[in-house]
């Protein structure tokens, strides 16, 4: 169980993993990647190859269903997080 608070006091756990605010944040190129090497490599390409792989670029990503921040895994220590909010016009 993993639990993140926002800067706005939402507090979102994690319990199953399955929870609409987790997301994943990866390059793009990266998925390009992905799907060329299981193309080439066909039905020997397996979940572990994919996660293997995967993991090594994605970020975590929570985004808060109260005010609707993003908070990404920081570049500099991945215990930590960064805080985006939306630009309001
Ligand atoms: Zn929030």
């Amino acid at each position: 169980m993993s639990k993140l608070a926002c800067n706005c006091g939402y507090v979102m756990v994690a319990r199953t993993m399955e929870e609409d605010f987790l997301h994943d944040f990866i390059p793009q190129k990266v998925l390009g990647d992905l799907l060329v090497k299981w193309d080439e490599t066909g039905t020997k390409f397996s979940c572990d190859d994919f996660f293997n792989y995967y993991n090594q670029f994605r970020k975590d990503a929570y985004k808060c269903p109260s005010c609707g921040r993003i908070l990404l895994q920081s570049d500099e220590d991945s215990n930590l997080f960064d805080s985006y909010v939306k630009e309001v016009k």
